[in-house]
């Protein structure tokens, strides 16, 4: 075995762990593997160990290594998103973790519609009020959800966020627990669905499975450290 397939073995047996430990059946968490700053061989490597899905935060970088990774992969877009890049973006991928303003999801609908495509979608918000965070304030989510949740072809299906950094990932939990109950909130006071909540990375993402993450997005912890610091 590789030292990345036991890498990934030991991030989807902690997952697994994680899981089990809130009473939550391990197949409701799904693995992203951010693939961000590695080479396509890495991914060869991650691909060849059955992992499937892999999260890129940057349209450029993607566009030249997608085409050099095996076909089939499932591509989800985690980083923050230029307006002027959709267009560059959707032929790669079809589910976008990072929708923070309402300006780039009128955007994303509007190119995916010229496409003849529909593509999923989940909000961000920030949940920590960090100045340095991209996404929605719970305010802002609340009046612009109703006319989120009516693009037609971008489906929104759920909710994102990132903790503050932090040695200790318990101090992450208060933040991911916000996300579920306004992710709940908005569920019934729109009739909604909002399945899919993606939080928690390598230093936090058990406590994330705790409060209900259903997509964890591990880079380091699988791939190693990158040589640049995480966006
Ligand atoms: C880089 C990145 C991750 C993965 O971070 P690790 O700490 O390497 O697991 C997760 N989510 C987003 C949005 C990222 O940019």
């Amino acid at each position: 075995m590789t030292q990345l397939a036991a890498q990934l073995a030991a991030v989807q047996r902690q997952i697994a762990q994680a899981a089990v430990q809130a009473g939550r059946d391990p197949a409701t968490v799904r693995l992203v593997a951010v693939s961000k700053t590695h080479p396509a061989e890495s991914v060869v490597a991650a691909a060849e160990a059955g992992q499937r899905v892999f999260g890129e935060s940057r349209v450029q970088e993607a566009r030249e290594k997608i085409p050099s990774c095996p076909p089939g992969l499932v591509w989800h877009f985690i980083g923050h998103l230029q307006k002027n890049k959709v267009r560059q973006a959707l032929p790669l991928f079809g589910f976008f973790h990072s929708i923070d303003r309402t300006a780039l999801a009128q955007a994303i609908d509007r190119v995916a519609g010229e496409n003849g495509q529909t593509v999923e979608g989940l909000l961000e918000v920030n949940v920590s009020g960090e100045e340095t965070k991209h996404g929605f304030t719970p305010e802002q989510l609340r009046a612009e959800f109703p006319a989120l949740a009516k693009l037609p072809h971008l489906r929104i299906c759920g909710l994102m966020t990132m903790a503050p950094y932090s040695d200790d990932p318990e101090e992450a939990r208060p933040f991911f627990r916000a996300l579920r109950q306004m992710r709940d909130e908005l569920q019934s006071a729109h009739g909604h669905p909002l399945p899919e909540l993606s939080m928690g990375m390598s230093g936090d993402f058990a406590p994330a499975i705790g409060e209900g993450a259903t997509l964890v997005r591990i880079g380091s912890s699988i791939f190693g450290a990158r040589p640049l610091p995480p966006e």
